[in-house]
C-alpha cells in the first residue's frame, strides 16, 4: 500500500509549525487551501490559531463543505487547539456564525481557561504514550466540557478535564503539540493512518 498522504490545512495559524514535526517524522506533509488539495490526501491536520477565522476562511476558499464530506465520510484528522473546536461537534462561547465539523462528538468552550492563564504548560500524562508525560503548551486554549458515548478520553488537566481526546480516527488536543520537540502525539496520530 502506498503511504498515506497527510494534508496541513493551511489557511490560517500555525499550520508551517505542523508541516515541520511532521518532515521530522520523515512524512512529507501537503499545505492544503484548496478543494483539489483536499482531494490529493488522505488525513488532515487542522492546526491552532482563531477558529472564527478559519471558519470563515473555509467557507470563503469553499473548503468548508467538501472537508464535512470527507470527514463525514471517515478520514483521519487531527485538530490542535482552534482545530480542534473546528472539529467538535458544538462549540459554547464560540460566534454566532462560527461553524464547527461535528467530526468528533464532543462540546468544547472556547478560551476556557480565562484570562489570567492566557496560556500556561503541563506535563500531561497521554493514554497510549506511557513512557513519559507529554509537555503541553496551551495557548488561549479551549476546554472540553462534554464526551460522548464514543469518545475516548486521551489526557486530562488537573482538576479531571480532558484536553485531548479521540474518536476513531479522529484525535483531538487542546494544547499545541507543534511547539513541543517530543513528536509522540503527532506519532500517535500517524499510527491511526497505519491503522
Ligand atoms: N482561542 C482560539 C480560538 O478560539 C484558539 C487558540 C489556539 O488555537 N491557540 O480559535
Amino acid at each position: 500500500m502506498p503511504a498515506a498522504r497527510v494534508g496541513v490545512l493551511a489557511l490560517q495559524g500555525a499550520f508551517a509549525l505542523h508541516v515541520r514535526a511532521l518532515a521530522r517524522l520523515g512524512v512529507d506533509a501537503v499545505e492544503v487551501r484548496t478543494p483539489a488539495e483536499l482531494a490529493g490526501v488522505d488525513a488532515l491536520v487542522l492546526p491552532g490559531g482563531e477558529s472564527t477565522t478559519m471558519s470563515k476562511l473555509l467557507e470563503s476558499q469553499q473548503l468548508f463543505e467538501p472537508l464535512a464530506e470527507r470527514l463525514a465520510g471517515g478520514m483521519p484528522a487531527l485538530g490542535t487547539c482552534a482545530g480542534m473546536i473546528l472539529l467538535s461537534r458544538e462549540v459554547l462561547d464560540g460566534r454566532a456564525d462560527q461553524r464547527s465539523f461535528g467530526a468528533i462528538d464532543i462540546a468544547v468552550r472556547r478560551n476556557a481557561f480565562g484570562r489570567q492563564v492566557d496560556s500556561f504548560e503541563a506535563d500531561l500524562q497521554v493514554v497510549g504514550l506511557p513512557e513519559a508525560p507529554v509537555h503541553a503548551v496551551f495557548i488561549r486554549a479551549p476546554i472540553v466540557e462534554e464526551v460522548g458515548e464514543g469518545v475516548e478520553i486521551l489526557a486530562q488537566v488537573e482538576g479531571g478535564r480532558p484536553v485531548a481526546c479521540r474518536q476513531g480516527p479522529v484525535v483531538v488536543t487542546s494544547f499545541h503539540p507543534e511547539l513541543s520537540p517530543d513528536l509522540r502525539v503527532h506519532e500517535l496520530f500517524l499510527r491511526e493512518l497505519a491503522a
